[in-house]
């Protein structure tokens, strides 16, 4: 099976389902936004739990899984739904083994977290009850890790970025530190994966740590997805949850000199098409008087031919709301305009009225959203608008 990439409609917020092309396919899921109405039979919002479900497999058990979960930052609106649909805790304490399909909840082989962004987004606010939940479940398999117990399926933990203090200083390989690059998903070395990541970034002084974590300081990952073993770099992926205008300049600042690190394929635009990545300017206050800050653009501008950017929110409307904002929309547009790329926004796939799964494919010729045929649905869009396939 091809390499995809699937973003659920999920209004403002983030969950997206990675298939790498090996055999059997390994799935990084990026996020969670399962809200009570998609759970509710009787409201017609999206049955997001159920997209993701049928697009997972299943272990030796029963089980669904994904190889690796990555919580972004720990808002809501990237966490909801966690303790109800995903087993957290020992795996030996699974609970649904008698369940129907539907009900059983779905393992997390490994869990990607990072200690900074979530110290920096617990001074902001208070953590909901998933996001706790999330950060107890991280912690508890570092511990396993620490106290030397065996690491398997359902217990592994990635630790994204260097803690303040040297807290994560003893953590050896479960550690990826800002800036490396890393192939392993799940303790396994996969030649279809690679990721580099470039954020959280590591506490330096005071003052820059209050922006830092004003400017919703989330996981950035670039990953390089393959569409078969012989093509390695089919697909970049950046995804960067709610990163706002001044991590990406010190982005800007930091990779300027090497802007492939920042060159993408497919972009899920952060913090779901906010004008705050892209400048310090009120959009709602100043209207069309707003100034982009140029680092942030060069940071989020590094499309490569053929990019698609992926808004993950409502529909986009032509007001003065933000998220999403059509200001940010536009600069979005303009980037893609220079390299023959489409802008996506997940609540108007295929249409706003009825919002449903956008998958990307990926080949060795780069990404594209997969046809209306071959997801089963009739092809209308497909033959009469070439562009938008
Ligand atoms: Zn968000």
């Amino acid at each position: 099976m091809s390499a995809m990439v699937t973003f659920f409609p999920v209004g403002c917020g983030d969950m997206a389902l990675i298939r790498l092309a090996d055999e059997p396919a390994t799935h990084v899921l990026v996020d969670v936004n399962i809200r009570v109405a998609a759970d509710d039979d009787a409201d017609d919002t999206r049955d997001v739990a159920k997209d993701l479900r049928d697009r997972l497999p299943r272990d030796a058990k029963g089980r669904p899984y994904v190889d690796a979960f990555l919580l972004s930052h720990p808002d809501k609106d990237h966490c909801t739904g966690l303790e109800k649909h995903f087993h957290l805790g020992p795996i030996d304490e699974y609970p649904s083994d008698d369940q129907p399909d539907a009900e059983k909840k779905i393992v997390i082989r490994e869990i990607w977290s990072s200690p900074m962004v979530f110290r920096r987004a617990s001074k902001n606010h208070t953590l909901c009850a998933d996001a706790k939940a999330f950060n107890r479940e991280a912690k508890r398999r570092v511990q396993r890790f620490r106290d030397g117990k065996l690491l398997i399926d359902g217990e592994r933990v990635l630790i994204l970025g260097e803690d303040e203090n040297g807290k994560t200083d003893d953590l050896g390989t479960i550690l990826i530190k800002t800036g490396d690059k890393f192939r392993t998903i799940n303790g396994r070395w996969s030649s279809y994966f690679e990721a580099h990541l470039l954020a959280p970034m590591p506490r330096q002084d005071d003052d820059d740590e209050e922006l830092l974590s004003k400017n919703h300081s989330s996981t950035i990952l670039n990953m390089q997805l393959a569409s078969s073993a012989l093509h390695p770099d089919s697909c970049r992926f950046l995804t960067a949850g709610d990163a706002e205008v001044a991590i990406w300049e010190r982005l800007w600042s930091r990779y300027k000199a090497t802007p492939d690190v920042l060159a993408y394929d497919l972009l899920l635009a952060p913090h779901h098409c906010s004008w705050h990545s892209l400048s310090y300017d009120s959009w709602s206050r100043l209207g069309e008087k707003v100034k982009v800050s140029p680092d942030a653009r060069s940071a989020l501008g590094q499309a490569r031919f053929g990019a698609r950017i992926v808004a993950s929110s409502k529909p986009i409307k032509d007001d003065d709301s933000d998220p999403p904002c059509i200001r940010a929309k536009r600069e979005y547009k303009a980037i893609l305009g220079d390299h023959s790329g489409i802008f996506h926004c997940t609540g108007e796939e295929p249409n706003a009225r009825s919002p449903e799964p956008l998958e990307m494919e990926i080949s060795a010729s780069g990404v594209r959203r997969k046809e209306a045929r071959a997801r089963g649905v009739a092809a209308v869009t497909a033959a009469a608008a070439p562009r938008a396939g």
